[in-house]
């Protein structure tokens, strides 16, 4: 029997959270897909547990962040954070934090953030992603091999229940396939960075007691920390018995063979006595890199396949989310027809610095989370060991803090360098990976505020460009012919609440279809196509700031 042949305008491999958002954001975008997906779906070992508040923006575009709240995660459960010897040992410190429940979203955004571990968060996109009959979403399909023929890429895959070679032909592939992406290594693309900060361990397991059992209170992780520094945490998975523990490791390769992971699992409950289930044990080595270019001709990457970096921080899959809308719109120009030649390459150009931004960001979250000063005596019973305790105390607390308190990165990251946003020659904001000051300077995320209505400025924003126009007397009519002219979808949107108006600072501001600012100003530019040009990636002479 011959082989069958699929046409897909876009072929994602991979369907992890990076390809299952990519697959929604086509779909969402009405372009259709093909996802292939050599496991069944199922996670059977949550690392992914935090997702971030702009991961949950991109939610509340899709339809899907009821779901993400409501996905079963004990929302009552306190979300602290305790350091200390054990779970039944000396306390530390505690950073007193409100249980999902409790949690207000930021003035930042209408959205807050959500603890949903991966195996309802991966299942849970997948199922969204299937609801658009313009995604064909493929278990048991493995990619083994492909080749860009330059217009499009055929891709090699084998269904694993049929036993069958099936050949897929697409316009763009896209490989989600993971920190160990055979996509990436087929384009010989290099991943730069630190390919060591620590081999660790996960140990999953379900206590029913555990909460009722130990005395340091609700917390989202408990970082234990012992006379060499910090040795394991351990994390809440559902908020009720279900557990993750990690071991942090350090350069040298652990040897597994004698790793002991029930007696590991009894040193950090620092006890026999706590019943446990040891569901599973994973390896895994702690990284902080980047690929040396996230496009080769029509071949992309996104997620892991792209970049990695440590969890400390939770930033890890929200970066690969991240991509996947970047890059979901530019599909959308070019397949269309209204993109530029030069727009899919700006991918690049805006996500490599991010991913590069947040790898080193929780790789210094890491460091400030092991290099533990003075903590020999952290053990020692008696005033010694009490003044210890303290002092490890306080500098962990201060360490973590931006680990868990980092909206200025999950919000604030902007795009500098990218050749379709126009700079207004207004100098960049200061950057801090804690605060997050809203501006809808060009490169920026169009900021969030709430409108007469109640919903936010953010729900304007996604399916085509829109240009907020904050003053009844000002044109945008050159704009608008431009975008007609060139095919570019526009919605102009007046609105006349002096408060936004304030926030966005200027008369007219053009916000791309993934809620980035494209250009803004207190009137149309002179040259209104140039401007639509250079936001749709067609090559232009050099603009100056307009
Ligand atoms: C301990 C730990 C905790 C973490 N916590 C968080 C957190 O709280 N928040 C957060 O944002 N991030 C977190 N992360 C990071 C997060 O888990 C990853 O960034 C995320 O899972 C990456 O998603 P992905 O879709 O890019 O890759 P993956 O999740 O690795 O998915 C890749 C998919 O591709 C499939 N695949 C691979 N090769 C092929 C092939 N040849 N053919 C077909 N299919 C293929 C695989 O089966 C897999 O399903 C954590 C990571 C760790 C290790």
């Amino acid at each position: 029997m011959q082989s069958p042949v699929i046409d897909t305008p876009v072929l994602i491999i991979g369907g992890g959270p990076a390809g299952s958002a990519l697959a929604i954001e086509l779909g969402w975008r009405g372009i259709p897909c093909t996802v292939v997906e050599e496991g069944d779906g199922t996670v059977d070992h949550p690392r992914l547990g935090i997702i971030l508040t702009r991961t949950m923006e991109f939610c509340r575009r899709w339809g899907i962040v009821d779901r993400v709240y409501n996905c079963g995660f004990n929302n009552d459960y306190r979300l602290n954070v305790v350091y200390s010897t054990s779970m039944t040992g000396y306390l530390l410190g505690r950073d007193e934090n409100v249980s999902c429940n409790e949690l207000q979203p930021p003035p930042q955004s209408p959205v807050k953030r959500q603890r949903c571990p991966q195996m309802w968060f991966n299942p849970l996109l997948e199922h969204a992603a299937k609801e658009y009959e313009t995604v064909d979403f493929r278990h048991f399909h493995k990619l083994n091999g492909f080749e860009d023929a330059g217009d499009h890429v055929v891709a090699h895959c084998y269904d694993s229940r049929s036993g069958q070679a099936v050949h897929i032909r697409a316009r763009y592939m896209v490989g989600c396939d993971g920190a160990a992406s055979s996509v990436r290594s087929a384009l010989s693309i290099k991943m730069s960075g630190r390919p060591v900060l620590s081999y660790s361990i996960n140990i999953f397991i379900r206590s029913r007691e555990l909460l009722a059992r130990h005395d340091k209170g609700e917390a989202e992780r408990y970082i234990f920390v012992g006379p060499n520094g910090t040795w394991a945490n351990l994390t809440v998975v559902d908020g009720r018995e279900l557990w993750r523990i990690t071991i942090i490791g350090n350069e040298q390769m652990m040897n597994l063979a004698e790793f002991d992971a029930e007696q590991t699992v009894r040193q950090c409950l620092g006890t026999d006595d706590i019943p446990f289930e040891l569901i599973s044990v994973k390896p895994w080595r702690r990284t902080e890199l980047t690929a040396e270019r996230f496009r080769k001709n029509n071949v992309f990457l996104v997620g892991d396949a792209a970049h990695t970096m440590s969890p400390t921080g939770g930033h890890g899959m929200s970066t690969g989310v991240a991509d996947a809308v970047d890059l979901g719109w530019k599909f959308q120009a070019v397949l269309e027809g209204w993109g530029g030649s030069d727009l899919l390459d700006a991918y690049d150009a805006e996500r490599r610095p991010i991913a590069t931004l947040a790898a080193a960001t929780s790789a210094n979250n890491f460091r400030s989370w092991v290099s533990v000063p003075d903590c020999e005596n952290v053990l020692q019973e008696g005033p010694a060991g009490d003044v210890c305790r303290a002092a490890v105390g306080q500098h962990m607390l201060k360490a973590g803090r931006e680990d868990w308190d980092s909206l200025g990165l999950q919000l604030g990251y902007r795009y500098e360098t990218s050749p379709i946003c126009i700079s207004d020659g207004t100098p960049p904001p200061p950057f801090s990976v804690l605060d997050y000051v809203q501006t809808a300077r060009p490169g920026s995320r169009a900021p969030h505020a709430w409108l007469a209505d109640g919903s936010s400025t953010l729900d304007l924003f996604g399916r085509g460009f829109v240009l907020l126009r904050f003053s009844a007397d000002v044109s945008s009519a050159s704009l608008e012919d431009a975008a007609r002219e060139s095919g570019v979808p526009l919605t102009v949107i007046t609105i006349t609440d002096p408060e936004v108006a304030r926030l966005y600072e200027r008369k007219l501001v053009l916000v791309r279809p993934d809620g980035f600012v494209a250009w803004r100003g207190d009137a149309c530019p002179q040259d209104a196509s140039q401007v639509i040009d250079v936001i749709r990636g067609v090559p232009t002479r050099a603009l100056a700031s307009v």
